[in-house]
């Protein structure tokens, strides 16, 4: 019998920081935490695939600090990363263009079906369509609407987080 072994991983994600805008080098700082899960497998024991879910949920947890410290805004000039802010953003284009192309099929559906006097039928037939491409574009809507993170804490402004690193 194989169990999913649960693992959370939290602490300090360091990154270096240049700006694009100003040049200012810097070192950037986000307190994460992240869980990830492993299969125990036949050929591996528990420790083992704790060890794996804890690798993964670090990995994770690396890779969503680097990108939140490049998200955040420059300390010294307050401006964001474009690229980094665009690729923020673009996470929502898959739904809005799902979403789209789904309601308008289902429109057109329901507006075909209406011209030949059976607009009950249209509606019943292609609602299922309607409904899952507005709920499509509801999810890409928020996930474009969604507030940027705080920035995240640089070395030249707040030393805190390095504290440890250099006792
Ligand atoms: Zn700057």
């Amino acid at each position: 019998m194989s169990t999913i072994v649960h693992a959370t991983r939290r602490g300090w994600v360091y990154a270096p920081f240049t700006c694009e805008h100003c040049g200012h080098q810097d070192q950037g700082a986000v307190r994460m935490q992240m869980s990830a899960g492993a299969q125990t497998g036949l050929l591996q024991d528990l420790d083992d695939t704790r060890d794996l879910a804890m690798g993964t949920a670090h990995g994770n947890m690396e890779q969503a600090g680097d990108e939140l410290i490049a998200l955040s805004p420059c300390p010294s000039c307050g401006l964001r990363d474009d690229l980094a802010v665009r690729t923020f953003h673009a996470k929502a284009k898959p739904w809005l263009a799902g979403g789209g192309v789904l309601l308008a099929v289902g429109l057109a559906g329901v507006a075909y079906l209406a011209s030949k006097d059976e607009l009950f039928m249209g509606l019943v037939a292609t609602s299922p369509v309607v409904l899952i491409g507005a709920i499509a574009l509801l999810v890409g809507l928020a996930k474009r609407l969604r507030a940027l993170p705080k920035g995240a804490a640089f070395r030249s402004v707040d030393p805190r987080p390095w504290a440890h690193l250099n006792p």
